[in-house]
């Protein structure tokens, strides 16, 4: 099914360590991307469910594959670990998509490894369900992502607080390498294992670099630039991550570790979802600063190559986190300016977006709603149905409304600006309390709703009959508020 070409596998030994996939009972395939199987250039002609049940779940390890378990670090939470790796995945190889573009295939849950201290390396099925559900929605949603090629039941029951049925998920990703492999060598002071891994990079995520003075640096330039155009992404529908410790985040650019994540109902910029963030470190508007701080993390791991002069290497990174804050901020404008219908530059931008925010805030309405109903708006509904998702009164509203109407006008007809703003403010997100039903159901042995899910997420920005309810937000009793980790 798989024609591998793997560069990792080749990298020097203590970059990984070989691994070999758990037994599964019963393997059944729960659900496959045909469609991404497809852009992967993979062989599936003729290829039974069964078959690929077996190969997804590792029980049989296609030719060419080398199964590893990737060597990284990482600050979790703020405190560094200086031995993390991967503890419960491994790494069958790398295929080049039909763009020619290289990509990782990934088993998650496929049991223990050389780095899974005492984790058992399963993984139960809410988690593989809520990863295929969230990452198949980034990809319609147009945010970078790691992608959901195939989820399949094991057979085997996961001990976790209770007993949950056990899950492997097949992840395709750019590539796995995180801040937390850097990491990982630089807190052995091998300089060279950190060259040979930039290299690595640049090669493979970042040819552009090559040509600048300083390379290293330019990588650095552009994994910032990357992922503070990310997290602008992440803010502009909503997504709050969880856990963005530097392992968790991927020097491609690609979101990547879906653990606790979820997604905003009501708009509060403090809102924490993960059961393990007690003190809201990873909270929907802290997420720009943590991520510059992941980055100032790299640079630390960077610094002897950045420059041969200490303070100049300094300098140079410093640069790089300035920058990070000016992507960031221009990124996020230019978002929200498209959710607002606003074109050209208008003076106070940035002040008619955050004042929209803050009323949001105030009024508890819920975030994709709002601007969905804002589209309408522009297109001439009736501006009392801008009410509808708000939970109390919004104060400031109906100025704020003047404002905003005196800010739109540039020519275009209502019908126009709405379908622009339609085009970026999606109907449909994948609500946490959709999510959890899905996995209610699938527990035990129904995936008919996660199915209609991940179908419904396939067009977010349509308003299908069909699909009303799954737009709606959850009733006060229907509220998800906590999530919690895979592990
Ligand atoms: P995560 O919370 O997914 O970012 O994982 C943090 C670290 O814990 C990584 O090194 C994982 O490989 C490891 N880990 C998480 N769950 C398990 C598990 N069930 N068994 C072994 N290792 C795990
Ligand atoms: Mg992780």
């Amino acid at each position: 099914m798989f024609s591998f070409d793997n560069t990792y596998a080749r990298l020097p030994q203590s970059f990984h360590r070989p691994a070999r996939p758990a037994t599964a009972r019963a393997p059944m395939l729960i659900r496959f991307n045909l469609a991404l199987a497809e852009a992967l250039g993979l062989d599936v002609e003729g290829v039974t469910e069964e078959r690929i049940a077996q190969l997804l779940s590792g029980q049989v390890i296609p030719v060419g594959a080398e199964p590893l378990a990737q060597a990284y670090a990482g600050h979790q939470f703020g405190h560094f670990n200086p031995q993390l790796g991967d503890g419960r995945a491994l790494l069958l190889g790398e295929v080049i998509d039909r763009q020619g573009k290289r990509r990782d295939i990934q088993l998650k849950g496929s049991g223990p490894t050389a780095f899974s201290r005492n984790g058992d390396g399963m993984a139960a099925l809410g988690p593989v369900l809520r990863e295929y559900i969230v990452s198949e929605a980034f990809a319609a949603l147009g945010v970078p992502a790691t992608r959901a090629l195939a989820a399949v039941a094991t057979g085997e029951q996961v001990i976790r607080e209770t007993v949950l049925p056990g899950a492997v998920f097949t992840r395709v990703a750019a590539s796995h390498i995180r801040v937390g492999t850097f990491q990982f060598f630089a807190a052995q002071g091998d300089e060279e294992a950190v060259q040979r891994l930039a290299d690595h990079v640049i090669d493979r995520h970042y040819p552009e670099a090559r040509q600048a003075e300083n390379p290293y640096l330019a990588m650095l330039a552009l994994v910032a630039e990357r992922q503070a155009r990310l997290i602008a992404r992440w803010l502009s529908v909503g997504f709050i991550h969880g856990v963005m410790n530097t392992d968790n985040m991927a020097i491609s650019g690609e979101t990547i570790d879906f653990g606790p994540c979820a997604f905003l109902d009501e708009y509060d910029p403090r809102k924490v979802f993960s059961s393990i963030d007690q003190r809201g470190r990873y909270a929907y508007a802290n997420q720009p600063g943590i991520g510059q701080w992941n980055i100032a993390r790299l640079a630390e791991c960077l610094l002897p190559l950045l420059a041969e002069d200490e303070d100049k290497a300094l300098e140079a990174a410093n640069g790089v986190l300035k920058d990070f804050g000016d992507v960031f901020q221009a990124e996020w404008l230019d978002l929200f300016k498209a959710k607002l219908g606003l074109t050209g530059e208008g003076d106070d931008d940035r002040v008619l977006v955050s004042d929209l925010l803050e009323i949001m805030h105030q009024g508890e309405a819920d975030f994709t709603l709002t601007f969905r109903t804002l589209s309408k708006v522009a297109g001439g509904a009736a501006v009392e149905t801008l009410l509808e998702p708000f939970t109390v009164p919004p104060p400031g509203l109906s100025d704020w409304l003047t404002r905003w109407r005196a800010r739109i006008e540039d020519g275009r007809t209502p019908a126009e600006r709405q379908a622009a703003m339609e085009a970026v403010n999606p109907a449909l997100i994948p609500r946490n309390h959709r999510i959890e039903e899905a996995i209610a159901a699938a527990v035990y042995n129904d995936f008919s709703f996660f199915h209609r899910l991940v179908d419904a997420l396939a067009t977010p920005y349509a308003e299908d009959p069909d699909t009303a309810d799954l737009r709606l937000p959850p009733k006060p009793e229907e509220r998800v508020t906590r999530t919690f980790c895979g592990t």
